[in-house]
């Protein structure tokens, strides 16, 4: 997989950071109005309307936005999916340090799956800033090295 010109960039917050999110994606929206963004639906309600807000009449016409379901309703488990499908360029996830989750099974899945597939993954505003600014992000055909499970795949077992 490369990192085509227009990624799939997944956003995801819990609910104490989604105020930081919609700081942080409206500081950004010029950059983020040029990829397919993919969020929790809750999230993604944010995004859209920070969105709306900040951007003119022109770049909302190409608004790319794929809302799954709540993540507590299975949103990560299908953002996960996507990962494993090779769908996924980035992922921003703001998690809530300080706040146990309902579907903390989930976001540990999700953040493992993520490490697992080498997505560029970022968990805070610094390293949000530090991804989307980097050049690579912006790169045409920067490939993030998968490890090669076949040994894995192929074991056989008795
Ligand atoms: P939400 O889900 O965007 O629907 O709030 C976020 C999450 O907890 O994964």
């Amino acid at each position: 997989m490369t990192m085509k010109e227009k990624k799939k960039v997944a956003l995801v917050a819990h609910d104490n950071m989604k105020r930081d999110l919609a700081e942080w994606v409206d500081w950004n929206w010029e950059i983020l109005l040029r990829h397919h963004l993919v969020c929790t639906g809750t999230t993604g309600k944010m995004v859209t309307r920070t969105l709306t807000e900040r951007g003119g009449a022109e770049e909302i016409s190409h608004f790319d936005i794929t809302l799954l379901k709540s993540g507590p309703l299975g949103g990560d488990q299908q953002l996960g999916s996507m990962i494993a499908d090779g769908e996924i360029s980035a992922l921003i996830f703001f998690w809530d340090p300080m706040s146990a989750q309902p579907h903390d099974v989930d976001v540990k899945a999700l953040l493992r799956i993520a490490t697992l597939y080498n997505v560029p993954t970022a968990i805070n505003r610094s390293s949000a800033d530090f991804l989307i600014s980097s050049p690579l992000f912006e790169h045409d055909d920067y490939r993030p090295v998968v490890k090669d499970y076949t040994s894995y795949i192929e074991r056989v077992l008795k």
